[in-house]
């Protein structure tokens, strides 16, 4: 028995096999336990040498079981190895990364936040009221289209810019007030540097005695942080329905540092964002006395950053998924 069992187990052709074997010896209902079983009706004087012998055979049988599942498994591993050239270069992992225009927005969100800005958001599906009546643009005012709105229907559009937050924000909360709200804005606008869709993230301070110095050193602080401690601001007059006074901002070029060159056109300076004090209307709007409060407000595109930042000069990149240009950043 012991005999024609190993010779089955070093034939066994796969683990599969081996398996097969091993139950059918020393299974529930294989020989050898059957053979353990017989012990009984063995006579009392002979049981002691059956026993041994019985025991011999099996610790055999395990070992030879053993050596043949070792056996067979590092043959199979051999198996699957074969025909692998250790010399060929590997696949590279491919990483995925985020968009470059959300690291920019979460670069914009860190630096204003390191000055004490909270971050607000809102719906991007706005009523007329806080997208313009609340924001000081009359009925039938002409400032209305300066923005080209997605009208819903007659009092429901898509926001234009992320400002009626500021309102929404100011009905909730008493100043002290510091905030960004970044998010998506949308507009009837297509060419190299707009797009119908794009990221703004405005800014609100209401304290008392905030002044235009405060939106100076504050968007002074920001540009620097994010372009380069030699960047420069300048801020030109300007009219927008939400601040008074209001300015256009320019930041000193970022190729040329302000000696100008193509990409300002040779003027030195670079259009990046608007701003101003809050208009007392709009304080009203959000419930707050304009006799004892007063604000900054700023407002500025993510595409418009990013684009200054990488020296980008067409919007649609950001939107057409094209690897090769994504994964430059
Ligand atoms: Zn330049």
């Amino acid at each position: 028995m012991l005999a024609e069992n190993q010779t089955a187990i070093t034939r066994a052709a796969d683990l599969k096999e081996l398996e097969e074997i091993k139950v059918r010896i020393l299974g529930r209902k294989g020989e050898l336990t059957s053979l353990l079983h017989g012990l009984k009706d063995v006579p009392p004087a002979e049981r002691p040498a059956f026993g041994q012998a019985a025991n011999r055979v099996k610790e055999e049988l395990l070992r030879c079981l053993e050596t043949r599942e070792t056996e067979l498994k590092q043959s199979a591993w051999r198996g699957s190895v074969q025909g692998l050239d250790p010399t060929l270069p590997g696949r590279p992992a491919e990483l995925g990364r985020l968009h470059i225009l959300y690291r920019t927005l979460q670069t914009m969100e860190d630096i204003f936040t390191s000055m004490g800005f909270a971050v607000a958001e809102g719906p991007e599906v706005e009523t007329d009221y806080y997208n313009f009546a609340a924001m000081n643009f009359p009925a039938d005012h002409p400032a209305r289209d300066m923005h080209d709105t997605f009208f819903i229907s007659d009092k429901v559009l898509l926001r234009t810019h992320t400002s009626p937050v500021q309102v929404r924000l100011m009905e909730k909360q008493a100043p002290p007030i510091r905030a960004i709200m970044p998010g998506k804005t949308y507009r009837c606008d297509d060419d190299a540097t707009h797009s119908p869709m794009f990221h703004q993230v405005e800014g609100l301070m209401v304290d008392e005695g905030v002044s235009f110095a405060d939106l100076k050193a504050v968007l002074t602080l920001f540009v620097r942080r994010m372009f380069g401690e030699d960047a420069q601001l300048r801020f030109r007059p300007s009219f927008f329905p939400f601040t008074e006074p209001s300015a256009e901002v320019d930041m000193s070029c970022v190729k040329c540092k302000g000696r100008g060159c193509s990409l300002c056109k040779g003027t030195g300076w670079m259009e990046i964002l608007g701003a101003g004090m809050v208009h007392p209307n709009v304080l009203r709007s959000g419930n707050i006395d304009p006799q004892r409060y007063t604000g900054f407000a700023f407002g500025m595109g993510v595409e418009r950053v990013a684009m200054l930042k990488h020296g980008i000069d067409h919007m649609r990149y950001f939107f057409e998924n094209d690897a090769r240009f994504l994964e430059q950043f």
